[in-house]
């Protein structure tokens, strides 16, 4: 079986592009230039140096020894917090604003709903110094004013979607009605392997790049190139889809995705896409997501705003399906804990949502010479508000 997208854009029988008719020469368009242009070698050396020099890769892969001591096993951090910007997303969002150059935009929109992708795209529209605006619900402005106001001192505009419920999609659909209306000149700047194909593919290539370096970084220090397990936060997608991305087919490495299960997978008030979700179409994919029985779109829950997305992406979707990955919930109280006790472990303080795939530690048995390799996929000062309401600080 394969993992990877095939020449229809599906995983298994999720993925695709179900997309509005006039939509379909901008999705057209990079469908056809995707491939051929981030294979050239002078694409990738500029995206190689940018992640270098930019972003500041390779990003360490470190031993937690006071971690591997506790579980008894080798626990190995994929440091992504250490990217600049904190996370992982820039990753994706280079790569992408180098496609866009490539393709003769000018303007670049994104929507955005905690304002983590905002902040990716406004960072690298300013590096390229292209226009950038980016669609937001007017609630999530409110909720997330330090990174409406990064966004602003990076010089983005800042769009409020006044719509619906006024959060992540309706900023969408605003996103995708400005790109209906500007065919020519702009570039959609998607945040995670969701959306219509290409999009799943191509984010997932751009972050693939965490799997390389883990590949060379473990060959370096154990001596082999595969983890027994890795583990990963799943919203969209993104950053799990990146560090599984070369051990896909090599079927001794288990893949372990951890969703939010907000106040519990039962609540009513949870992100657990995979286990909760029935097959629709969202953000014009097919694939699992949480809806009422009438095929409304539920709105999701997770104390962590990155996590807090009614689907998944389609790669995500079958890796549940056919059983490749193994997905587990974590709540809200244990994802929160668990990033108050990796800062007192290791000194390091996790984004919420990366908080999540350590609880997994407390769920599993590993035996005293696995490899685990747990991508850290931001860090936690964009949350320390949450942490200190959470803990009184
Ligand atoms: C956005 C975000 C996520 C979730 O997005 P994915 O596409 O699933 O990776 C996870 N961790 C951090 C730190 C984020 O900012």
């Amino acid at each position: 079986m394969s993992y990877n997208v095939n020449e229809k854009g599906y995983y298994g029988e999720f993925g695709g592009a179900y997309i509005p008719e006039m939509l379909y020469p901008n999705v057209e368009e990079l469908r056809q230039n995707y491939l051929k242009i981030t294979a050239d070698p002078e694409f990738q050396a500029e995206f190689d140096l940018l992640l270098k020099d930019y972003v500041g890769r390779p990003t360490p892969l470190y031993f937690a020894e006071r971690l591997s001591k506790k579980y008894n096993t080798k626990i190995y951090l994929k440091r992504e917090d250490l990217c600049h910007t904190g996370a992982h997303k820039v990753n994706n969002t280079i790569g992408q604003i180098l496609l866009a150059k490539r393709l003769g935009k000018k303007r670049i929109i994104a929507e955005t709903g905690a304002g983590q992708h905002g902040v990716a795209t406004a960072t690298v529209c300013a590096l390229m110094g292209l226009e950038c605006i980016v669609y937001m619900g007017e609630i999530d402005i409110k909720r997330q004013a330090p990174n409406v106001a990064r966004m602003k001192m990076l010089g983005a505009e800042v769009r409020p979607a006044l719509s619906g419920s006024k959060t992540l999609k309706d900023a969408t659909n605003e996103a995708i009605r400005d790109w209906i209306n500007n065919p020519i000149d702009t570039y959609y700047i998607i945040g995670s392997v969701v959306g219509p194909h290409p999009y799943p593919d191509m984010v997932a290539r751009f972050q693939s790049v965490i799997s390389k370096e883990i590949k060379t970084q473990l060959l370096e220090k154990e001596g082999r190139e595969n983890p027994d397990y890795v583990i990963a936060c799943v919203g969209g997608g993104s950053n799990a889809a990146g560090a599984y991305y070369h051990f896909l087919d090599n079927p001794d490495v288990n893949l372990i995705a951890v969703e939010a299960a907000g106040l519990g997978v039962d609540s009513g008030e949870s992100a657990a896409t995979s286990v909760l979700g029935k097959i629709g179409i969202i953000h014009g994919s097919k694939t699992l997501l949480m809806q009422t029985p009438d095929g409304q779109i539920t709105e999701p829950y997770s104390i962590s705003a990155g996590l807090d997305y009614p689907g998944v992406g389609p790669m995500h979707a079958h890796l549940f399906a056919s059983g490749r990955a193994k997905f587990i919930a974590i709540t809200d109280e244990q994802a929160m804990n668990w990033g108050l006790q990796l800062s007192k472990m290791e000194g390091i303080i996790p984004a919420i949502e990366s908080a999540h795939a350590f609880a997994v530690l407390d769920e599993m048995k590993f035996q005293p010479d696995d490899v685990v390799v747990l991508n850290l996929s931001g860090r936690g000062d964009k949350d320390l508000n949450t942490y200190i309401d959470y803990f009184k600080l």
